[in-house]
């Protein structure tokens, strides 16, 4: 009998666990872990049904990266388990580490936590150890980056966890008559509707926003001359080329080093600041104070943090920055932004204040921006979200019109109402994307907040569901007659 929260009792991946026999111990003790810590055991939501006769999820995980992951396998411990994870991929590629994340490890040290929900068996280490030995683990440095990806695909194999991929959600809504949101999906067979009773927003990094190519550039380029470090990229076609980045941040570097590495004629770096960031302030705000309680502090000071955090820049690990400086090609130009990019022929052409560069074609490392109304999921919802700028006026020297557009979140990651009343609905979805910097710190789209968001975030559903249940449970407790002897 499949037991939802109880992993498979036959190994997951034969072929994975004959190339790895330690592998097959571990999913032994894991099976014994969460059986001894199976408690409480009653399944306590009432699931419902739509009036189409199709099921209402409890809740619906839109994304299936290691936050969607997570956050289901942590919903099914605590017995929600009439769940559903979608992702518009195909299984194996969620989330960037099988597509564009070009660096070769993990760039967080490798002593993070987060899936394995408080259980060392279900860790990475464990499961690294158990494949290739003891010693291995202490012999590595950084996680290597197919190596998490493997781990998050032996995670959601093993666990069972319900996922569909190829599955892309579309505008969100409230349906009044159903007490619960529908969200149409696309489908490789076409187009579907999912109900849920709550929606957890797991659709990454720029999950409240959209990666970010600057106007000048797409609006003067051809699109063949340009692309962003989060698009495919033919990097064959840059052999021998000359390559202008732009950008200083961690993909920038990945994605230069990547297109040396194919042979690019020349590459050349340019960042606005004078000198390149070296102190990353993430591994500053690795310690339980700011994880756990960066969302209880008064605005004014939640807002100064990450400001503070955002304004001390990204920077690129050391290794990937080694890996790019290692080339005699590669060319850096600190205190050089672009003031203008103008197509010249078959050439992108580069004025900046330090001089006029063409290039045949560029990339974009400018990570993302903020903006729910650029999300296909908030189409005709974003109005009603309450943001920071709704909020908060930050004093002379603090302004961020980027943090401005972060969701101004409740303790849980769900959503406030911009006027009270409006919707009052909108608790019910529950943003786990880096979104919730500003009012949780780092919360989804991070290992570093994993350990303490996922408790927070759960917390919340589960307390919505008791709470708009109560009546129910009342009844329950009055009609209980099971006698004891
Ligand atoms: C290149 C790169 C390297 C990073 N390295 C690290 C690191 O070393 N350490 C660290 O802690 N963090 C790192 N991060 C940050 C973060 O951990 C990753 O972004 C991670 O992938 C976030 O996991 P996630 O599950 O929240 O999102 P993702 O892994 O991005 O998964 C979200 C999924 O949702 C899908 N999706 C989005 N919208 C929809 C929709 N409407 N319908 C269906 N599916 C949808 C997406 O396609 C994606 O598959 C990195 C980020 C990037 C981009």
């Amino acid at each position: 009998m499949i037991q939802i929260g109880m992993p498979s009792t036959d190994l997951v991946d034969d072929t994975l666990a004959k190339r790895y026999p330690g592998l097959a111990a571990l999913e032994k003790a894991i099976q014994r872990d969460l059986h001894i810590l199976d408690y409480p055991r009653h399944e306590w939501v009432a699931s419902r049904e739509a009036s189409d006769g199709k099921p209402i999820y409890d809740v619906l995980i839109i994304g299936g990266g290691q936050s969607g992951l997570t956050a289901a396998f942590y919903l099914m411990r605590e017995r929600v388990t009439n769940i559903m994870v979608i992702d518009e991929n195909p299984e194996g590629l969620e989330g960037p580490w099988r597509t564009f994340a070009r660096m070769h490890t993990l760039r967080t040290p490798k002593h993070l936590i987060g899936p394995d929900i408080g259980i060392p068996n279900l860790s990475i280490r464990s499961w690294y150890e158990a494949k290739y030995g003891d010693g291995a683990w202490d012999n590595m440095v950084f996680v290597p980056k197919h190596e998490w990806a493997d781990y998050l695909t032996w995670y959601r194999r093993f666990l069972r966890i319900p996922v569909q991929n190829q599955v892309r959600a579309g505008a969100i809504e409230w349906l009044p008559a159903e007490n619960c949101f529908v969200i149409p999906v696309n489908r490789p067979l076409g187009i579907d509707v999912l109900y849920a009773r709550k929606v957890v927003l797991a659709t990454g990094i720029d999950g409240s926003g959209k990666w970010d190519i600057p106007k000048d550039v797409r609006g003067n380029l051809a699109k063949g001359l340009y692309a962003h470090t989060r698009e495919d990229i033919d990097f064959e076609k840059l052999r021998g080329k000359k390559i202008g980045v732009l950008g200083a941040g961690a993909s920038a570097f990945d994605n230069a080093s990547v297109a040396l590495e194919h042979g690019a004629g020349e590459v050349h770096m340019f960042f606005r600041r004078k000198e390149l960031v070296r102190v990353n302030p993430y591994r500053w705000a690795e310690f339980v104070g700011f994880l756990k309680h960066h969302g209880d502090l008064p605005d004014a000071e939640r807002w100064r943090f990450i400001n503070q955090i955002l304004r001390a820049g990204q920077l690129p690990p050391a290794d990937t920055y080694k890996r790019a400086t290692e080339f005699p090609n590669f060319t850096m130009h600190p205190g050089t932004p672009w003031s203008k990019v103008e197509q010249v022929g078959q050439q992108a052409r580069v004025t900046t204040p330090n001089g006029v560069f063409d290039f045949d074609y560029l990339l974009i490392g400018t990570g993302f921006r903020t903006d729910l109304s650029l999300r296909r999921e908030l189409q005709k919802i974003h109005p009603y979200i309450r943001k920071w700028s709704d909020v908060y006026t930050p004093p002379v020297g603090e302004e961020n019109a980027d943090l401005g557009n972060h969701p101004y979140l409740a303790g849980d990651f769900s959503f406030l109402e911009k006027n009270p009343g409006e919707a009052p609905w909108l608790g019910g979805i529950f943003n786990f994307t880096f979104g919730c910097l500003a009012s949780l710190g780092f919360g989804g789209a991070s290992i570093s907040g994993m350990k303490y968001s996922l408790p927070r975030m759960v917390g919340g559903i589960t307390r919505q569901f008791y709470l708009e249940d109560t009546d129910r449970y009342f009844r329950a407790l009055c009609d209980y007659n099971i006698p004891d002897f």
